[in-house]
């Protein structure tokens, strides 16, 4: 293990189960060295959370629905009673009804197209506005996006449109908390198993296709996501903010199917 997050705090919200990414970057910075607190939705998941939080020596686990303003809110006073000053942010959180993360884009909902936005893209921005009065110079944000949001992706669909705004808006922090000193960037993970992307259609295809095309050959894991997290949230990133870091096993580079793909 390393010491890059040494002395460093840092709150993990979007934790579900070991499969989340979240776990992935959690467990990096805890092996770095760093002090960890935990959000978890709604009194189902303080079960699974909870637990998890001890493995890596954290007793701060507190609830928050992204939902509500007030939620989030209750989040940081809590927060604040356990900690003066917060150096970086976690934000791996995203929802949708799933049965419009199948078949067309044009036929989506108002009513999920809102609400997909409202979870997905606007409470990044309102758990940074709360997080920036805890955070000094050298703070970092990090949240998480995907492919769908710069090429049609099938079924993707109204969350590569909440993607692409969550990076607008991952730029626009960059330039607001960047005079403070404080850093704001996403990944974008390539396709991993996880609660949210069971919700996908053909998520097994998407895999397949993913593995057998990307430079890489592989697909990433929990653990490539965390390390690469790692590097923008210590030190290592000291130069980088506003960035959409790719870790994808290169899949964003290709341009047609590779000619050793087995046929699918
Ligand atoms: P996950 O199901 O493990 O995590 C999603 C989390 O979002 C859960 O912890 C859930 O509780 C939380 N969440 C949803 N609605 C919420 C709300 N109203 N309030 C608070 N929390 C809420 O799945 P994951 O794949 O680890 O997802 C984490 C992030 O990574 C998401 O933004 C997702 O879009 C993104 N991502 C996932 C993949 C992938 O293939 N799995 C690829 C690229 C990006």
């Amino acid at each position: 293990a390393n010491q890059l997050m040494a002395g460093k705090r840092g709150l993990i919200m979007g934790l579900a189960n070991d499969k989340s990414i979240a776990w992935g970057i959690a467990k990096a910075l805890a092996d770095a060295g760093a002090e960890l607190a935990f959000s978890y939705q709604g009194e189902a998941l303080k079960k699974r959370v909870g637990p998890l939080a001890e493995k890596l020596g954290s007793a701060i686990v507190l609830e928050c629905d992204v939902a509500e303003e007030a939620s989030i809110d209750a989040l940081f006073d809590g927060l604040k009673q356990h900690w003066d000053s917060l150096d970086f942010v976690v934000h791996a959180i995203g929802f949708s009804d799933k049965n419009e993360l199948r078949g067309r884009y044009v036929d989506t909902s108002r009513a999920n197209f809102t609400m997909s936005m409202d979870i997905s893209v606007y409470s990044f921005t309102a758990v940074m506005q709360r997080a920036e009065k805890m955070m000094n110079a050298g703070g970092s944000a990090v949240t998480l996006t995907y492919y769908g949001a710069e090429r049609v992706m099938p079924h993707y669909n109204v969350m590569g449109v909440a993607k692409a705004a969550l990076e607008a808006s991952v730029r626009y922090m960059a330039e607001d908390l960047g005079k403070d000193g404080i850093r704001v960037n996403a990944i974008s993970a390539g396709p991993i198993k996880t609660l949210a992307a069971s919700g996908i259609g053909d998520f097994r295809y998407i895999m397949k296709w993913n593995e057998y095309n990307s430079p890489l050959r592989r697909n990433v894991t929990i653990d490539d996501v965390g390390k690469s997290a790692l590097y923008l949230l210590s030190d290592l990133g000291s130069g980088v903010t506003g960035e959409v870091m790719h870790v994808d096993a290169g899949y964003h580079v290709v341009g047609m199917k590779a000619v050793d793909a087995p046929d699918m």
